[in-house]
């Protein structure tokens, strides 16, 4: 599944190079800004004036908004007709701009905007969709042109619709919404920080539509070259190390998961990349990263660099991104390597949990046991999958310090019996010590 979000200024030809890359693509095209359009021209309709918020939110009950897709057109039924063209002037257009500034009207057309991305892979244009909508979407496009060049454009459109237009008025009316859209206090429209900036103020509708399926492509090749080196590397890492893996199944086939592992050896996150069939990403410690080839082949398969003796926020924040992108990120909360020692022994970091709470993502336990500690080769490694825990099992609350030790808890008790370890015993009561 992926999820692209383009954003960006009107007579930006989001619209076009959008519907445009979904067909190459074969995915859906959402066209967010006909759904503010809709209920601007539902309100036109009434007579109520789009800027003229508490009228506008006590109508919204007695609309209904349909999307549907017909041969990957997007049609959408206000109170059950199809709204066609009629979305297209304008008068509409600046109304859709006044309504979309008010938050109900927004909070009203979320969930039906990420209802769509959940089940299906989309191209979304609009003006928030990778800051608010889909902020976790695989490929985020800011489109935009000077406001000449695209007024020019919206102007030649709207005189190919049989709409009357002159391109002073038209960029007098783009100037305005430009600063309607931008200015607003929910969901302006502005550039997400991991959006690429394209301006085709200069090049044609063809050449920025292969712009941007030239980014796509981009982002998809990145786990191609991973999956490439995966095929050629982990088959001599599962021979050499004796690599065997149980409970492969538990790893889901997508979404985002934190997966915990005990921590016995430096190229702990190799062993695990090298037995499942998805790309993962670690947080590991600088100090591996400079190992020689193990920091090299760690780099190459996904790691995230954390600096062991602070906090790194950086890393912390990059995993739990990956985590919200539906990637897997393996962490090792023991912090430092226990080759023999039964986990439940020994000191554990509560940053898995905090990242998994933040990431709103499960967690899968891993344990990894070797038989023999002498030599790195050859020796016999189980990694042991167990069954996901899921966000919902985590129970978090509201984060915090207890609730992040006792999901940490949580996870290595998992890890724990994977490894066939036993638990410690609780500390004994001395008698008389309450006394
Ligand atoms: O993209 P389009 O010009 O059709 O959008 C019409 C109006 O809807 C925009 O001017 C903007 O105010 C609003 N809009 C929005 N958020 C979106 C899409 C459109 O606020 N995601």
């Amino acid at each position: 599944m992926i999820r692209i979000a383009i954003d960006g200024p009107g007579g930006a030809g989001k619209s076009s190079v959008a519907k445009e890359v979904a067909a190459r693509l074969g995915i859906i095209y959402v066209d967010t800004g006909a759904l503010y359009r809709s209920i601007g021209l539902y309100m036109v309709n009434r007579g109520i004036s789009p800027k003229d918020a508490p009228a506008v939110i006590a109508a919204l009950p007695d609309l209904t908004l349909e999307l549907k897709f017909l041969d990957g057109k997007q049609i959408i039924l206000l109170n059950g007709e199809d709204v066609g063209t009629k979305i297209r002037t304008p008068e509409i257009s600046m109304a859709a701009s006044a309504v979309s500034a008010i938050p109900e009207v927004r909070e009203y057309l979320l969930n039906a905007q990420r209802d769509i991305a959940k089940y299906n892979s989309v191209i979304m244009d609009g003006r928030d969709i990778g800051t608010v909508i889909l902020p976790d979407a695989e490929v985020k496009i800011f489109l935009t042109a000077t406001p000449e060049a695209r007024a020019e454009r919206r102007h030649k459109e709207n005189l190919e619709r049989g709409i009357q237009s002159s391109y002073e008025q038209v960029l007098a009316e783009m100037n305005e919404r430009d600063k309607n859209d931008s200015t607003r206090a929910v969901a302006p429209c502005v550039q997400a920080k991991d959006a690429t900036l394209l301006d085709n103020s200069k090049i044609t509708r063809e050449q920025t539509v292969e712009k941007v399926i030239k980014i796509i492509k981009k982002r998809q090749k990145k786990k191609t070259t991973y999956m490439k080196l995966h095929k050629l590397l982990a088959p001599l890492f599962r021979f050499f190390c004796r690599l065997k893996v149980h409970g492969l199944e538990n790893i889901p086939k997508e979404g985002g998961y934190l997966i915990c592992s005990n921590h016995i050896a430096a190229v702990d996150p190799i062993y695990i990349a090298a037995v499942l069939k998805r790309q993962i990403y670690f947080i590991a410690k600088k100090e591996v990263l400079s190992i020689p080839v193990i920091g090299w082949l760690v780099k190459v398969l996904g790691a995230i660099s954390l600096d062991r003796g602070g906090n790194d926020v950086g890393a912390i924040k990059a995993a739990v991104e990956l985590a919200k992108k539906g990637e897997l990120v393996a962490i090792f909360p023991q912090g430092h390597r226990y080759p023999g020692v039964n986990p439940a022994t020994t000191p554990k970091k509560n940053g898995a949990a905090l990242i998994a709470y933040h990431a709103g993502c499960g967690v899968i336990p891993v344990c990894i046991k070797v038989k023999k500690f002498k030599y790195a080769l050859f020796r016999r490694v189980d990694i042991i999958i167990g069954k996901p825990i899921e966000y919902s099992e985590l129970l978090f609350t509201d984060g915090g310090y207890d609730e992040y030790r006792r999901v940490t808890d949580k996870v290595f008790d998992e890890v724990v019996s994977l490894g066939g370890y036993a638990q410690p015993l609780p500390a004994p009561e001395i008698e008389g010590e309450n006394n």
